[in-house]
């Protein structure tokens, strides 16, 4: 053999059409190890494994028969120690003496390569399912936060409801009553819309507890802010300003008018269907001018209420035609 097919950089096997090896140079022997004797005169399957066999079988002959090549046939060759030699073989049949040369490329580096590309295949494989849990799982974690602020919104809603009602009566309290008297207050120095306010004290109240007990009293509070509620229009300011005493605000009634609602919510509560036992109220009212503060026009209220009730009770007084 030529010196220089020896040493090609590729392995290099001269047979016959049907496998019997004639020839084989020095690159092929180192590769697997093997000597001229173990392969000359050998057929090539008797350094394959029987796959490799089978494959070699249904490629090489029936190619090289019909077009007289094959080409990239991948094989694992077995070197003389029992070791897998991935190749990748060419081979061309030459008709003038019947011989077919083939070479083999070592595939080592090659196959190191693709076990790298599949390990880092299932290395991304495995980081895309743990980014999909870590999107589902913060999926869930916004859903509940979603959750969280829904239910704290209600809370604060809550919150803000039982910080202007009063625990008792379900009316709204004195804190509230207090910020709504500034607001028309406001809005009557901006607009000029007045409006009455009215103070209602329950009459000889002490003796209901005396003589029935604190529950039952209670029950005539409860019972009197529900015929309060029933009484008055909606947009009116109703509260419970403290103990038997409840403040109402009517919105752009003028003296006549509110002296009227409040006698007509006199004799309502005289003659109404209560529960235990009767009661009557004493109301002192007051409209207000443009001069007014919260606290002038409470003082007007509360100075008519007492006029009520020096007069005898279940009355009610207007600030403005108090005789003095
Ligand atoms: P007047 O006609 O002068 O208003 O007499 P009164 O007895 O109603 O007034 P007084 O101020 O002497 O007594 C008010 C009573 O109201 C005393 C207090 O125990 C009672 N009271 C205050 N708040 C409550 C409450 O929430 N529940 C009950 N049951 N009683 C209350
Ligand atoms: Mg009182
Ligand atoms: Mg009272």
């Amino acid at each position: 053999m030529d010196k220089r097919l020896h040493s090609l950089p590729c392995g290099y096997i001269s047979m016959t059409p049907q496998g019997i090896i004639l020839d084989v140079n020095r690159t092929f022997l180192e590769m697997g190890n093997y000597t001229q004797d173990n392969l000359i005169s050998h057929h090539i399957e008797s350094i394959m494994s029987v796959a490799n066999k089978l494959l070699f079988h249904s490629c090489f002959y029936p190619f090289i028969q019909l077009n007289g090549y094959v080409d990239e046939i991948y094989l694992n060759l077995k070197g003389s120690n029992g070791t897998d030699i991935p190749v990748l073989f060419n081979g061309k049949y030459y008709e003038e003496t019947d011989v077919v040369d083939c070479i083999f490329v070592h595939m080592g580096r090659r196959i190191d390569y693709e076990q790298e590309i599949r390990k880092a295949k299932i290395l991304v494989e495995e980081a895309y399912r743990e980014k999909n849990v870590a999107l589902v799982k913060m999926e869930e974690l916004h859903l509940e936060l979603e959750h969280k602020q829904i239910e704290l919104l209600k809370l604060n809603n809550k919150l803000e409801i039982l910080s202007i009602t009063d625990g008792l009566t379900g009316l709204k309290n004195r804190r509230y009553f207090i910020e709504k008297l500034d607001e028309y207050l406001v809005q009557l120095k901006q607009t000029n819309c007045l409006f009455s306010l009215l103070i209602l004290d329950i009459d000889h109240f002490k003796s209901v507890n005396d003589t029935h007990g604190h529950l039952i009293g209670d029950e005539v509070l409860i019972q009197l802010a529900k015929l309060l509620a029933d009484f008055f229009p909606k947009d009116y300011t109703i509260a419970r300003y403290g103990g038997e005493e409840f403040v109402v605000i009517l919105p752009l009634r003028n003296e006549e008018e509110s002296l009227k609602e409040a006698e007509l919510l006199r004799s309502t509560i005289q003659f109404a269907k209560w529960e235990i036992m009767k009661i009557t109220v004493s109301i002192g009212v007051a409209t207000s001018n443009p001069m007014d503060t919260t606290s002038s026009i409470m003082a007007h209220a509360d100075k008519a209420l007492y006029s009520s009730k020096e007069s005898g009770r279940n009355k009610v007084t207007h600030a403005t035609f108090q005789i003095i």
